[in-house]
This record gives structure tokens, C-alpha cells and sequence, in this order.
């Protein structure tokens, strides 16, 4: 098997920072719905807060999708999570398959190919 030379990870360490926000950003969307609906359907106005929480979890989620969906990979600079119209916010591009801590870990001799590559 040909080797290919790749670049150091650790070059990539703040826009592998920058992705990793914007997941951590995602899950804590996705995390505060569960308690913002119990607190609001403990209200005496329960109705009126659940629509309210709701509609704001909507938006949020809406916000915080569109902002994980538009990060870049800093190796093959395509969309880290985003292949075609499918978002799948996985730990690996889904491109050139560079892992989220990539920065942090010892360089992978084993490169693994990225499952959704356009090249085959
Ligand atoms: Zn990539």
C-alpha cells in the first residue's frame, strides 16, 4: 500500500477546537429540552410556557444544526458533518475521515478511509 504524506494534526488544533464547540453547542441544545419542558409544564401557565419553550428549543435547534453543518474540516476543507443534504454529526470528517481529536491523539498509522468519500 502507497503511503500518502499527510500533515501534522496538531497544525489543525484551533479548527478542530472551533468543530468540537460547535458539537458540545449542539448537544447542549439537544440536552436542554428534557428539563426546559418539565420546568415549564410545572408552571401554572403550562400551556403558554410549553408552547414558548417549544418554539425556542425549534429555533435554537434550527440555529445550533445550521452552525455544526457549516464547519469545515481543516484537512480537506469540505463540511466536516455534511454530505450532500445528509448532516451526520459523527466523530470522523465524512469526507477525508480526519477524527474531531485528532490534535490530541497519536498520529494514526492505520489511516482509516472516510466511509461517505466522493472518491472511490
Ligand atoms: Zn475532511
Amino acid at each position: 500500500m502507497e503511503e500518502e504524506h499527510l500533515p501534522d494534526p496538531k497544525e489543525y488544533a484551533a479548527e478542530l477546537k472551533k468543530i468540537r464547540f460547535r458539537r458540545l453547542l449542539l448537544w447542549l441544545v439537544i440536552g436542554a429540552y428534557l428539563p426546559a419542558m418539565m420546568v415549564a409544564l410545572d408552571s401554572p401557565d403550562y400551556r403558554k410556557w410549553a408552547t414558548v419553550v417549544f418554539v425556542s428549543w425549534l429555533v435554537l435547534l434550527i440555529l445550533t444544526v445550521g452552525y455544526a453543518c457549516l464547519a469545515r474540516c481543516p484537512r480537506c476543507r469540505e463540511l466536516f458533518h455534511t454530505h450532500g443534504p445528509t448532516f451526520l454529526p459523527l466523530r470522523r470528517c465524512l469526507h477525508c475521515a480526519l477524527h474531531i481529536t485528532a490534535d490530541k491523539r497519536p498520529p494514526e498509522n492505520d489511516h482509516p478511509r472516510a466511509r461517505f468519500s466522493k472518491k472511490r
